[in-house]
């Protein structure tokens, strides 16, 4: 028998999601065990656009990331079509951040240590125990000591991310869905970068929608410093036969949009990663067992901002684990409340709503963005609504839209906006309707499976023809 320790609660993984949930556990007095692959001095270094917007840490109670941490403080997102000369601003209330991701990662560790929530660093999280249907504990590898070892908890939460290992050992009757669609995956490549020149418009992240550089999602150009000698930027695509690696894509944005400003810019890091893009895991509670952040998939799937919705979902989590602990109860129609609890929130039906908008904007070429955005057919304020408000557009508004679309032969646009603006307030219904238990989720799932199996038939995502041979030769002759 190797070495083995008890604790209230094991959380396997130490991204945002995991710490914060540690740290909120143990803040509440219980013994928290927290795991991860790397090593103490590598927590919170995660390939990440970096932004989060302030209202999340307003939400959920959290400490704000201080200044040390914070790279650069921005008002909200403007959104551009292929002609970068038209944009939308979408304003966020209360600002954002673009933070040191390592930084912030290791002030979140020190609020967990300083808890008392006991690390396991340099350590794989290699299996789930299970003991008569119940999570009992995790199996886990220290790289340094080459040393195996058991963590038992009376509750086990998988906070591992993309990777969402204990996801995948979860046992069937737990009705759990391990695995999602190409479709509903982002795979993003990011670069922090030094530049000679100064990138002028530090106030604002900048989304940049153009099929050629990122089909089915976008370039991204973030402020990395106050001064604007430095940019954290990159691009996401979804997993396509058609579709070239991302990193190629973006080095051909570079030559070719921003030559001036970021081919002789200096890397300081670099690579690239999977985001799951989509509404939450329709169950991410098994008996002692709970999911958060991205492997419970909490995000944003129109913009695929994920630090914030891992927040919200841990702190819902300390809510709940707290009371499953008080009565006994650690079985899985205990933890559903968790689990009802998001999905019910303002975070869950935003996530339903826009998973719904992600699709129509799959779809969208260049030139329906372009004309999206130069004509007013959506503003920034439809689009800060469209997160949680159904009519977003006015009668007389509409009216006035409808005629331009006329006007300029793009009628279609504004009968798919017509229909997805339909569909969000059906699916937002449907997760207000959420199962108040396990009973009723197998009817429930069906009914949103054929929602969105409906959304990708009707939204194809839109590849410009020919991306993978133009991008192919670009490098042949460039080298
Ligand atoms: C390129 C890119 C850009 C992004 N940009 C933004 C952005 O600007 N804003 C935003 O809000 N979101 C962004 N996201 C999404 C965001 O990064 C995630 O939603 C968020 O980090 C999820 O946090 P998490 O704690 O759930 O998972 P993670 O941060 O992935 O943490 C998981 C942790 O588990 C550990 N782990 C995994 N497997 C094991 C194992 N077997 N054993 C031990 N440890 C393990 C990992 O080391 C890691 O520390 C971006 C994502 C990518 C890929």
């Amino acid at each position: 028998m190797g070495k083995s320790k008890d604790f209230d609660v094991v959380v396997a993984g130490a991204g945002t999601a995991g710490m914060t949930a540690a740290y909120l556990l143990a803040s509440k007095g219980l013994s928290v065990a927290l795991v991860d692959r790397r090593r103490k001095e590598d927590i919170g270094d995660k390939i990440c656009g970096d932004a989060i917007a302030a209202h999340h840490f307003t939400s959920t109670g959290l400490p704000h990331p201080t200044d040390k941490v914070v790279r650069a403080y921005v008002k909200g997102i403007k959104v551009y079509p292929r002609d970068m000369r038209y944009s939308i601003s979408v304003a966020t209330t209360e600002g954002g951040y673009v933070v040191d991701r390592h930084g912030w990662g290791q002030e979140l560790l020190g609020y967990a240590l300083e808890k008392g929530v006991e690390l396991y660093s340099d350590s794989i999280v290699q299996d789930l125990v299970l003991e008569d249907g119940y999570a009992k504990g995790v199996k886990i590898f220290n790289r340094s000591l080459k040393e195996s070892m058991t963590l038992n908890g009376k509750i086990i939460v998988d906070a591992t991310g993309y990777s969402s290992i204990l996801i995948r050992k979860a046992p069937e009757a737990w009705g759990i869905e391990k695995d999602i669609l190409d479709r509903d995956v982002i795979n993003a490549y990011r670069e922090v970068v030094k530049l000679k020149k100064r990138f002028d418009d530090v106030d604002y992240v900048h989304l940049h929608f153009i099929s050629e550089y990122a089909p089915t999602g976008y370039v991204w150009l973030f402020p990395w410093d106050r001064d604007g000698y430095m940019l954290n930027i990159g691009n996401g695509v979804m997993p396509h036969r058609d579709i070239p690696k991302p990193h190629l894509l973006m080095e051909r944005y570079i030559r070719e949009v921003f030559p001036d400003l970021l081919r002789d810019r200096e890397i300081i890091k670099k690579g690239t990663w999977n985001i799951p893009n989509r509404r939450p895991r329709h169950v991410f509670v098994g008996n002692g067992f709970a999911a958060v952040g991205d492997s419970a998939i909490m995000i944003d799937p129109a913009t695929a901002e994920g630090i914030g919705y891992g927040l919200y979902g841990a702190y819902l989590l300390s809510k709940y684990i707290p009371e499953a602990l008080e009565a006994g109860d650690y079985s899985q129609d205990m933890l559903w409340k968790y689990q009802h609890a998001y999905m019910t929130s303002p975070y869950g039906l935003r996530q339903a709503r826009l998973d719904v908008f992600r699709h129509l904007m799959q779809a969208y070429s260049d030139a329906d963005y372009e004309f999206v955005i130069k004509h007013g057919i959506l503003t920034g304020k439809d689009v800060s609504k469209a997160r949680d408000e159904d009519d977003i557009i006015n009668s007389f508004d509409k009216a006035l839209r409808v005629l331009k679309s006329v006007v300029h032969g793009k009628l279609s646009i504004i009968k798919d906006l017509d229909y997805t603006l339909k569909v969000m307030k059906t699916v937002k219904s449907l997760y207000l309707n959420y199962p108040e238990s396990k009973d009723g989720i197998k009817e429930w799932s069906m009914k949103v499976d054929g929602i969105f199996a409906e959304l990708r038939n009707r939204f194809r995502p839109y590849v410009p023809p020919g991306l993978m041979e133009r991008t192919n030769k670009a490098f042949q002759t460039t080298g």
